[in-house]
């Protein structure tokens, strides 16, 4: 019977230990927190957005970082395995919109805890308030693990399932970055991902707690580019070089956004977030009207002030807008709020348009890995066996979930990520020979 420790009761460890206890392993998990899936339990706002139930085949065009080392793992475990998994032990599941699947109680908890009782029928041990502090090797295989800094225990294989950096009081703080980089891993630079925006404008806080459904948001880099240019001297034929400013697009979306007292945060602004790259300039575009080319706006702008003509420009704007973003149209065209709408010049009507069609916004960084939904880098994939997700460096070594270099958008894909490649390791660890 081989013996396998499992390091971390999160998403992927439970599942990884789960299976390898099905394909016959001696299992132990260890876990330093006082109880099991401390981030499950924040998961979708308390609801655990546990999968996502679109097909497979679009299943990794979600996938940010890793989408081709992930086929083996996602197509041995998909979304249906992992519905049919709770589903099986009791958790009932709903699918909601945009294919997102959510247990029918609403409460993360029953994912936990149908993950617990999982373990418990199959007699795994849990070792709560056991953080293992380093992990041992003989010669190019793994052969013990030391928990507390004290206790050392012999193994056969050990699954590494720490996580990554976000939301560190769940307990993921990196650990599993030391253990990889110790056993000779390369570990990729890890950023906060799927992560709120600070943005350079006041007015944009002043917008704080507006919601906004329906509408586009571009993302570009601003990047200095070096021009060659022929300048005065071109009558000397010498070349100067110069820098310009160039705009590189880095992320089209829809969808639904929200203004905070920072920046902005919401789905379509996460999904942003994973296209930002720390040390780069960026410039965020916002469409509040996409339905609507700039032609079709201004008509019905135009049909607006005809109807109102003796109105005032803020009244025609509260028709047109939510309440709060009438005083921040107000500053940005530049147009006073008490003008009558016949008195407003075709140039300014423009300037309504224009700034309707294109709110502009500099983003000056993310929220941190304090405020991350996931953690973008980890350990290298090139250095981890895909069809097993065994170190390709030291024998018995497996890794699974988040610690790896491996992330994807909202909408239950960083979880599915944890159950498949949770199931791949914990079944390779329990069949593979040592
Ligand atoms: C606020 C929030 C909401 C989210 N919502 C969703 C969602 O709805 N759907 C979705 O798909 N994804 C969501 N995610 C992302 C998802 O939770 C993670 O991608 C997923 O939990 C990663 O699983 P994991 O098992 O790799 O790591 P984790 O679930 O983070 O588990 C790692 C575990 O390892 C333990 N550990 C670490 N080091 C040691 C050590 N040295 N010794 C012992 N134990 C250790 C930790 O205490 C922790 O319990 C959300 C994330 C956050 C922060």
């Amino acid at each position: 019977m081989k013996n396998i420790a499992v390091i971390g009761a999160g998403a992927a460890g439970m599942m990884a230990a789960i299976t390898a206890a099905d394909n016959g392993a001696k299992v132990t998990v260890y876990e330093k927190n006082e109880k099991a899936g401390k981030k499950i339990y924040i998961t979708g706002k308390g609801r655990c957005n546990v999968t996502t139930n679109v097909d497979t085949n679009d299943f990794f065009g979600n996938v940010r970082r890793g989408e081709k080392f992930l086929y083996s793992a996602v197509y041995g475990y998909d979304h249906t395995s992992v519905m049919e998994f709770f589903e099986k032990n009791g958790c009932a599941l709903k699918v909601e919109r945009g294919e997102r699947v959510f247990p029918v109680s609403d409460h993360s908890s029953d994912i936990i805890k149908t993950l617990v009782f999982a373990m418990q029928k199959r007699h795994i041990r849990v070792k709560y308030g056991s953080e293992v502090t380093s992990i041992g090797f003989d010669e190019d295989k793994v052969c013990s693990i030391t928990v507390n800094d004290k206790d050392v225990i012999n193994v056969d294989a050990v699954i590494v399932c720490t996580g990554g950096l976000s939301y560190e009081s769940t307990g993921c703080s990196g650990d599993g970055y030391r253990f990889a980089k110790k056993a000779g891993h390369k570990v990729e630079k890890c950023y906060p991902s799927l992560v709120p925006l600070t943005i350079k404008e006041n007015w944009c806080m002043s917008l704080q707690g507006l919601s906004l459904k329906n509408v586009a948001v571009k993302m570009e880099e601003e990047a200095l580019v070096k021009s060659e240019e022929t300048s005065n001297a071109e009558i000397s034929s010498e070349k100067s070089s110069k820098k310009k400013k160039k705009k590189k697009p880095a992320y089209e979306g829809f969808g639904e956004m929200l203004f905070t007292h920072f920046g902005i945060s919401g789905p379509l602004i996460l999904t942003a977030s994973t296209f930002y790259e720390e040390g780069k300039k960026y410039i965020l575009h916002l469409d509040l009207k996409p339905a609507l080319s700039k032609e079709q706006l201004d008509k019905r702008i135009i049909r607006d002030f005809e109807k109102g003509n003796r109105k005032e420009y803020q009244s025609i704007l509260r028709g047109l807008f939510p309440a709060k973003l009438v005083p921040v149209m107000i500053e940005l065209t530049g147009i006073s709020a008490d003008k009558k709408v016949s008195e407003i010049s075709q140039k300014d009507r423009q300037r309504l348009v224009d700034t309707t069609k294109d709110m502009v916004m500099h983003v000056t960084g993310t929220r941190g890995f304090k405020e991350a939904i996931v953690t973008r880098g980890g350990i290298n994939l090139k250095e981890i066996n895909p069809s097993t997700m065994e170190s390709r460096i030291k024998k018995g070594l497996y890794f699974a979930g988040e610690v790896m270099d491996v992330d994807a958008v909202t909408g239950g894909y960083n979880l599915q990520i944890a159950w498949s490649t949770g199931h791949l390791a914990g079944e390779s660890a329990a069949g593979n020979e040592y």
